[in-house]
């Protein structure tokens, strides 16, 4: 981009995938650098910066360049899932080390901290990160290497505080992480708030199209524990797809206006939901009476994002029966797509779960509003039998 590109917004930059023009061919969407090698100057070194494709690719790095500028990073990195991200930070602790994660987290980052982050030497302790003094409790000061948060939280949408969980984290000498998947950087940009890593699961909003399974880290610094992340995705063959990177780089082309108009959906359907008596309680960061309500207003920009849970009178069942009778919501797990999701969250999670049996978790997306909410509420009417 040109020098006064400086200026733009990250919306206009991320339109224009930060404004890359082929040299070859001037094409204004970059090819897909499906190669997995490259050719060895003949004075033997690789001047172009690219030897082997498990660590190197183009297009993976077009992406990264529009991830970084998105979240203000020094350094991005994007993986072959989200899960696949998470895992790396977590591996680039030493045997021994103590980790703090949320009790209310993706599911199956819990699981895989349990059980074999655990197995592999890791102390991981799970606390409500929403509550600082539980926070402060937990942390280890000189044995607490890393303090997990996600925000807003799967499936309940709970609050925690970046800043203040950043300030207790190194304050006992370990790293803050946050997985910001579901506020975007378009609501939440971790590291201005203190974080010093990022996660996605950009398979949801970065990706916005259901089409592609992702990671994305970022790092506030382009240290040696960032280096150590870079060798294990690298020895451990956790890239991204090119293909894949090519489909990332152009769902984020629209995710500022996407992630906007799924906001403002979701908050009208959040006070939809509130006014009915069959649903026993709507779980959103939006609504005032939520318990992060507060905190969310001033960490989010712009929109409480396009997640939400509704729990429905009647228990498991009735909320299952819901489930079935939507049409234009469609049955599925995943979320941050342009189709708006449904799902009963506690036939997933299992039994270790803060998950209550009678909730179903939504991801807003671009249809119209009315559509949706007549769409829920035919369900709901039809499920009371
Ligand atoms: N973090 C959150 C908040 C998620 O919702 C998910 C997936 O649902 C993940 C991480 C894992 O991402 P992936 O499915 O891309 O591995």
């Amino acid at each position: 981009m040109s020098e006064n590109s400086r200026n733009w917004s990250r919306r206009s930059r991320a339109a224009q995938a930060l404004g890359h023009v082929d040299a070859v061919t001037g094409a204004l969407i970059p090819p897909v650098h499906l190669t997995s090698t490259y050719q060895r100057d003949a004075d033997n070194a690789y001047s172009r910066g690219y030897m082997y494709g498990r660590p190197d690719n183009a297009t993976v790095r077009e992406a990264e360049a529009v991830v970084a500028m998105l979240e203000g990073a020094s350094a991005a990195m994007v993986f072959g899932s989200g899960m696949s991200a998470a895992t790396s930070v977590f591996q680039a602790l030493a045997p021994g080390d103590h980790a703090v994660a949320p009790t209310v987290m993706y599911w199956a980052l819990r699981a895989w901290l349990a059980q074999d982050a655990r197995a592999a030497g890791l102390q991981v302790d799970f606390v409500d990160t929403s509550d600082l003094d539980a926070v402060r409790a937990a942390v280890r000061p000189g044995r607490t290497k890393l303090v997990w948060l996600e925000t807003p939280s799967n499936p309940l949408w709970t609050i925690s505080d970046i800043a203040a969980v950043a300030a207790i984290a190194h304050e006992a000498g370990a790293r803050l992480a946050v997985d910001s998947t579901v506020a975007t950087p378009i609501l939440t940009r971790p590291l201005e708030f203190g974080a010093d890593l990022v996660m996605h699961s950009a398979t949801k909003y970065l990706n916005g199209h259901s089409d592609v399974i992702a990671g994305a880290l970022v790092s506030a610094r382009d240290d040696d524990f960032w280096r150590k992340i870079v060798r294990i995705r690298a020895t451990q063959g956790k890239i991204l797809g090119p293909f894949e990177a090519f489909l990332l780089i152009r769902g984020m082309r629209t995710l500022d206006l996407r992630v906007r108009a799924q906001c403002d959906s979701a908050l009208w359907l959040a006070q939809q939901f509130a006014a009915r008596d069959d649903i026993s309680h709507v779980l959103y960061p939006g609504l005032p009476e939520h318990p992060g309500h507060k905190l969310a207003a001033r960490q989010m920009r712009g929109g409480f994002g396009g997640m939400m849970s509704i729990r429905v009178a009647g228990g498991a069942e009735r909320a299952i029966a819901v489930a079935a009778h939507v049409n234009l919501w469609k049955r599925a797990t995943s979320l941050g797509g342009v189709e708006s999701l449904i799902e009963h969250r506690g036939s997933i999670e299992g039994p270790d779960s803060p998950c209550p049996n009678d909730l179903l978790r939504l991801s807003v997306g671009l249809e119209s509003r009315e559509d949706l909410a007549a769409d829920l509420f035919a369900a709901l009417d039809r499920a009371k039998g």
